[in-house]
């Protein structure tokens, strides 16, 4: 949108004079803005918006990338200095993604280089990766007598000698250039000497992806959709018509420079305005697992190709498995480009080409996929939208989610975001017509969900044993033994945090302010002291439970080892495994334990989140959860979302077989609300708890949250600094008259030691995102001068 740029065009399109817009990669505020230099007679015809380049900077070279072209430069053209170098024939981002790195500078407060950064494949900047297509001789003698006359050369020319006999030897195949003078140790001469003589051929290939040995074409017919699928695919197809046009009508195969092409042409989201209330052009998909979402993402992917539009599925990174991908190869063959973080970077850069080449018009991959350079996108899809790993923890600080829609709204494409346990954020939108809602509530064949039963462990408090396994677990775990099914044991993430837990009555120590529970902290001297991190509140442990008086308030937290040793005397006889972040800390363990789980050969599995996703296991026929209340007490808003959704993918692991499952959830709140959702698998109900409480507190999606991490070496500069961030930052929102705005004191972080850095942390919110980020920017600008030179503030919007 407000690009100075005017992204598109070429330097020789005759609107544009040659002087480039570049942003060079350098990570500095102070240099984070838009640079110009002559284009190169040279390069006139060829620079576009996108290229990569290498500039001269100062006394240094470095490289960027071509953001726009301008006619007023501000400084005469003699006094600019020329682009010194194009670093690929090909650009390596679209106009469109240079549009969504602005939006994402705004959005994100991160600086527009790091917004670009995160576009690029690893690979794309420096010397490790050449982007350049590579070059393979072909030998054009036959083999033999390529051998007889390596034989005259040997002693005139030695090294075109030895590149021949290479060559041979390869013969009929051709030979990429590199590796061949490498081997011959021969320079590029000598193939040139060769090519004049007519001996042999020098061809440009482009890179191409790995492709899996048989990269069948389709061959997978879509099954009949189930009534349910047929309703929610009639609203998506007519939306996909209204969004895309018609199917006839723009036949052609994607090509590159779609997007300037198309802004004249009147599609997207706007073109629908008149009429009658049009469908949304971005719709949620909220389907239990197994309803058949995957099924119609396909269909939506499919009707985008048909109208020459290219699509983007992002599944998270532990889903990218072979099982998903064939999914999609089965359906578009090769079409389909895979991008996952276990590529190489050349193999994801000769990927990123071919996409942005237009040959995949299909992308599936994680988190960064959301950059894939697809031309002329139509479709996005975020599939398991509420995965926490749609975020990204380092600068730029994105959500996959949010940049999906914004990327769609640039380039008039459609998004689908599918899940069965929606964020609530996601939730609202649906709710309040931002996104379309489209409900699948069955599975297909009917398969019921598990049983889930909530087990009081209040009442086993004082039967003498610490109890871990409440007398139902052990009794239900002696049954499946019995019968030689499978049981997983759940817990939650081995908590940093440890809460103050009455074992008597499940009173747990909330801050008087912020509505989360206090974390209870070692002091050195021995002693205890709860604490906020939302607002720094601190206070001693009380002596008796606030609420029943009694004795057992203990600190509380459990760990996947005390698990396995209480399992291993109360079923000496099981074959019983432990997995965690520390078992699985060795490659290939994740994978073998599962291929044995898998096989029958483990009787009780013992894990954290790592078993919860995705696994398929038939003879599962119970999933104990040990404690619940690790999950429901996390010093975080979103604590009760998270612990539905964890508990509700837990739950899918329990009867995949032709058994119906059964969780057993253990808790000291057995009457929280959000556990009786799980019971019922009921969303919306716990839905309407959140929205409800962030609602009263102003927190997302009521408000807006930006949270500023400060860290450095030692502990009293970052307190100092931090302190002087939350009050310059609550001057500026009360200047800027933000409505509903809050600024938390500093507090240390919920890791207040990460890496060898001391963490502090405030947190802002406010109604209005914008007004907000504005307050944000301008504390950050003056905040900048005389800043400890040691710490470092990172901001993260919408944490
Ligand atoms: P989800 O993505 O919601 O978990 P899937 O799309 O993977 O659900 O569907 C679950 C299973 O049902 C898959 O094996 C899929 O192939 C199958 N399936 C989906 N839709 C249909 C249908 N209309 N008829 C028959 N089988 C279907
Ligand atoms: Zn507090």
């Amino acid at each position: 949108g407000s690009a100075p740029s005017g992204a598109g065009g070429t330097a020789a399109d005759g609107r544009c004079p040659p002087v480039a817009e570049v942003v060079v990669d350098i990570v500095a505020p102070d240099v984070d803005r838009v640079f110009h230099f002559l284009v190169p007679p040279g390069l006139r015809d060829r620079l576009e918006v996108g290229h990569r380049v290498t500039v001269p900077f100062g006394p240094r070279r470095v490289e960027g990338t071509v953001v726009g072209f301008t006619e007023q430069p501000g400084v005469p053209p003699e006094r600019l200095r020329p682009i010194a170098a194009l670093r690929d024939p090909v650009p390596v981002l679209t106009p469109a993604l240079i549009d969504l790195a602005r939006w994402m500078e705004d959005r994100y407060l991160c600086l527009f280089v790091q917004a670009l950064r995160a576009m690029l494949p690893p690979g794309a900047r420096g010397d490790r990766v050449r982007l350049a297509p590579r070059r393979w001789v072909r030998l054009l003698l036959d083999p033999a007598e390529a051998r007889h006359r390596a034989e005259t050369l040997a002693r005139r020319a030695p090294r075109q000698a030895a590149v021949l006999e290479r060559l041979a030897q390869a013969a009929p195949a051709a030979v990429p250039q590199g590796p061949l003078l490498a081997a011959a140790g021969a320079g590029p001469e000598a193939v040139k000497a060769l090519a004049r003589k007519g001996w042999v051929a020098v061809e440009e290939r482009e890179p191409e992806p790995d492709e899996p040995a048989a990269a069948s074409e389709p061959a997978a017919r879509p099954p009949a959709l189930t009534p349910e699928q047929a309703a929610a695919w009639r609203r998506l197809e007519a939306a996909l018509a209204a969004v895309l046009g018609d199917a006839a009508a723009g036949d052609a195969p994607p090509s590159g420079g779609g997007v300037a092409a198309r802004r004249g042409r009147g599609t997207g989201p706007g073109a629908a305005r008149g009429g009658p209330a049009p469908e949304p052009a971005a719709f949620l998909l909220h389907g239990v697992t197994g309803s058949g979402k995957t099924e119609i993402y396909l269909r939506a992917i499919a009707a985008a190709l048909a109208r020459g539009r290219g699509a983007i599925c992002l599944v998270p990174e532990i889903a990218l498995t072979p099982q998903t991908v064939a999914r999609f190869r089965a359906r578009f063959g090769s079409r389909v480009a895979v991008l996952h973080s276990a590529m190489t970077p050349a193999q994801r850069l000769a990927t990123w080409r071919a996409i942005r080449a237009g040959r995949k018009p299909v992308v599936v991959g994680a988190r960064s996929a959301v950059f894939a350079p697809v031309p002329n996108l139509g479709l996005i899809v975020v599939d398991e939208e509420h995965e926490t790993s749609y975020k990204q923890e380092e600068a730029p600080r994105y959500h996959a989610r949010e940049v999906a829609l914004a990327r769609a709204r640039l380039e008039g494409a459609m998004v689908i975001l599918g899940s069965a346990t929606p964020a609530v954020e996601t939730y609202h939108r649906a709710l309040e017509g931002e996104l379309g809602l489209l409900e699948l509530g069955r599975r297909i064949g009917e398969r019921p969900l598990p049983a889930v039963e909530i087990v009081d462990m209040r009442r086993e408090f004082g039967l003498g044993h610490r109890a871990l396994f409440s007398r139902r677990l052990v009794d239900l775990l002696r049954q499946r033994l019995a019968a030689g099914e499978q049981v997983l044991l759940f817990l939650n993430r081995r908590g940093y945090h440890t809460v103050l837990l009455c074992r008597e009555c499940g009173f747990v120590l909330r801050c008087p302010h912020c509505d989360v529970t206090l974390t209870v902290h070692q002091l050195a001297s021995g002693r205890r002291v709860c604490r906020c991190h939302y607002c720094d509140h601190r206070q001693v442990p009380p002596a008796l439970c606030p609420r029943c008086g009694g004795v057992a308030l203990h600190p509380f937290g459990l760990g996947t080892q005390k698990v396995e040793e209480a399992a291993r005397r109360l079923f000496p006889g099981a074959r019983i495994q432990r997995m965690d972040a520390d078992v699985t800390a060795r490659r290939g363990t994740h994978e073998a334990i599962y291929r044995r789980f898998a096989a029958g050969q483990i009787d009780i599995l013992i894990g954290t989140q790592m078993i919860a996703k995705g696994w398929d296991v038939p003879g599962v026929t119970l999933v104990g959860v040990v404690s619940a209340d690790t999950a429901l007490h996390m010093p975080d808003f979103r604590r009760q979302e998270r612990t539905f959704q964890l508990l509700e993918q837990v739950a899918g692991r329990a009867g995949r077989g032709p058994r119906r499952g059964l969780v057993l959830i253990q808790t000291y709140s057995p009457d929280h609300p959000c556990l009786q959702a799980v019971a019922r698998h009921d969303y919306r109900a716990m839905y309407r708890l959140e929205a409800a409480e962030r609602r009263e507190l102003g927190f997302p999606p009521f408000g807006h949250l930006i949270r500023a991490v400060v860290a450095g070496p030692e502990r009293a500069p970052v307190e100092q600094a931090a302190s002087r961030l939350a009050a310059a930052w609550r001057r500026a929102v009360d200047e800027a008259a933000v409505p509903g705005a809050r600024v938390t004191p500093a507090a240390p972080a919920p890791i207040e030691r990460l890496r060898g850095r001391w963490r502090w942390h405030v947190l802002a919110r406010a109604v209005d995102g914008a007004a907000l980020r504005a307050a944000t920017r301008a504390v950050m600008e003056r905040l900048r001068e005389a800043w400890p030179r040691d710490v470092q503030v990172q901001l993260d919007v919408d944490p």
